[in-house]
């Protein structure tokens, strides 16, 4: 298990625009099971590779403990309906806001040996998919937010 260091808000790594993965190697291999080791240690239901300072298009994602997902290049297929909810980011510790999203997303991407899949979620598992998906574009919930960010208590 290693840990990588987990990039906050401020850090310039965090507006950046990811690149595609072109194929998988085992320096990509590392970074996906590292992502998954960081994201459980800090109790995460989510994290971007930009999170951890690799400006590639990938973010792993388990709501439950028990789905773990990959997501490599991910696309959005179809979004609909509409959810307002608590929303925090390992990237801004300490907080949480209000952000509406849709409420269904439906997914295609590639998986950790390159297979495309599609997936359609709804609620939570919908909301860290496209919490997730902001981040490989440079972007922060926090932009989303209604009002002023709330502290953890
Ligand atoms: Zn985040």
């Amino acid at each position: 298990m290693a840990l990588r260091k987990i990039r906050t808000i401020g850090d310039e790594v965090l507006t950046r625009q990811c690149r595609e993965v072109k194929g998988m190697t085992l320096r990509t291999r590392t970074l996906i099971q590292d992502m998954f080791d960081t994201m459980y240690e800090a109790a995460g239901v989510g994290l971007a590779a930009p999170q951890v300072g690799i400006l590639k298009r990938i973010f792993v994602v388990d709501v439950d403990g028990e789905h773990p997902y990959v997501f490599i290049n991910p696309e959005i297929l179809e979004m609909s309906g509409e959810q307002t909810g608590e929303e925090g980011c390992l990237s801004v510790p300490g907080k949480y806001g209000i952000v509406t999203r849709a409420n269904y997303v439906k997914v295609r991407a590639l998986d950790q040996d390159m297979k495309p899949f599609e997936l359609e979620a709804e609620e939570l598992l919908a909301r860290a998919i496209q919490h997730e998906y902001d981040h490989l574009d440079g972007h922060l919930y926090v932009e989303k937010a209604e009002g002023d960010l709330q502290e953890v208590e």
